[in-house]
């Protein structure tokens, strides 16, 4: 008997016009990775860098790990992993879903927040219909523009010696037919918080059929009033969770896409709900529920942030007046020297952003982490630092596409 050919269109489901776009957005993908504060992160490092040694304050990371109950949740689901166990992953979904009032067909589960980012991006942009972002800003949204051919618009902070914020009507005028209006609420990098009125300003304002993507990855380290609700009330809004944050899951991957299930459905075509690590899944389940966890938690990355803030004012230097994990510092000179200066000292601060050439950012680490970066910065800051550059990237990391984003 002859074995029947396969026609992937009429197999999918899909019409052939959307199978052909799909296919080429995925070939793209194949070839081009999603971008993230890893990436961003490991393609400034040194190549003396060891991981193992000295304080790395440069990707927003959380030192204090995964809670007790996450670990606990971890070690207990392990013999099970040979199991894909697929309803555990729906679960989750459901769970953070009836916490926040939702139907679980608003929520969907990825292996942290970078992929449904790309994918918004990717699915939202064109050509004709550009991002526009503030700057400085995460740069994980014009790497995705940069593949989707949509040209970048990108908005200066409003009150960059100030309150750094969002400057949510220059981002509107900025262009007639946005695809997506990206806002991070904290900022990545300033850690600063854009007020509700201005978001729904924003939310209110921007033309149909715009996607506004609200990216809440350090919501949970701050007092700002969470984006969800505009989702529930239908709008064209999509919010990224992440646990890399608060939850200090990072290394484990989990977040989610939050948003009317036709925008979530868009996103997906570009991939998306593959099946996740269950220990990633159980431990974000096992966070979750956790009530001492986020306020636990904010409160001592609150307080250590504050004391660093405090340190750097009373020597004479401004920082973004952040309620994040990180902040911008200006440090009055070119802020490539500096970060160099503190990596000849195995200290890894975070990369500079070529809107806000003199500043560098800085994660807030642990306190014993803080109290060497004080150092170390003292020592840096008395000295020259003139003509210092950035040593050579990690080999594999060299394709990280800088050029662009400046
Ligand atoms: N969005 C912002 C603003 C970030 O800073 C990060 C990571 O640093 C992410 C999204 C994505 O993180 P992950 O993929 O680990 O969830």
């Amino acid at each position: 008997m002859q074995t029947p050919i396969l026609d992937p269109v009429a197999c999918s489901g899909l019409s052939r016009r959307n199978f052909l776009r799909i296919a080429a957005a995925t070939s793209a993908l194949a070839s081009v990775p999603v971008l993230t504060e890893s990436r961003l992160a490991f393609a400034q490092r040194p190549k003396f860098a060891d991981p193992n040694k000295g304080i790395h304050i440069d990707a927003n990371e959380n030192p204090l790990g995964p809670s007790e109950s996450a670990r606990k949740a971890i070690a207990e689901i392990i013999p099970k992993g040979g199991r894909y166990e697929f309803p555990m992953q729906m679960e989750l979904g459901e769970t953070f879903a009836k916490m926040e009032g939702f139907d679980p067909s608003y929520v969907d589960v990825y292996a942290g927040s970078s992929e449904p980012l790309h994918f918004t991006v990717l699915a939202f942009t064109s050509k004709d219909k550009p991002l526009v972002i503030a700057d400085p800003g995460y740069e994980a949204p014009m790497w995705a523009a940069n593949i989707s051919g949509a040209p970048i618009i990108k908005v200066p902070l409003l009150d960059p010696k100030g309150a750094a914020t969002h400057d949510v009507k220059a981002m509107l005028a900025a262009s007639t037919t946005p695809g997506v209006i990206y806002l991070c609420n904290p900022n990545n990098p300033t850690g600063t918080v854009t007020s509700r009125e201005d978001v729904e300003y924003l939310v209110s304002k921007a033309p149909k059929g715009t996607v506004i993507l609200i990216d809440e990855a350090y919501i949970h380290l701050s007092d700002a009033q969470p984006s969800l609700d505009f989702v529930k009330d239908g709008k064209d809004v999509i919010v990224l969770r992440t646990f890399s944050k608060l939850y200090g899951m990072a290394g484990i991957r989990m977040g989610f896409a939050i948003g009317r299930p036709d925008l979530l459905k868009q996103i997906a075509t570009f991939g998306g709900q593959n099946s996740m690590p269950i220990t990633a899944i159980a431990a974000a389940k096992a966070s979750l529920i956790d009530t001492d966890l986020v306020p636990t938690r904010k409160k001592l990355i609150g307080e250590i942030r504050a004391e660093n803030l405090a340190w750097l004012k009373s020597e004479g230097y401004h920082a973004t007046p952040s309620v994040s994990n990180c902040f911008m510092l200006d440090v009055r000179r070119p802020g490539k020297e500096v970060y160099a200066a503190m990596a000849q000292k195995d200290v890894y601060i975070g990369r500079i952003w070529p809107a806000w050439p003199n500043c560098v950012r800085v994660t807030v680490g642990s306190r014993e982490e803080m109290a060497v970066f004080q150092k170390t910065f003292k020592e840096v800051m008395s000295g020259s630092t003139a003509g210092l550059e950035p040593q050579p990237i990690h080999e594999r990391m060299r394709e990280t596409p800088f050029a662009y984003l400046s």
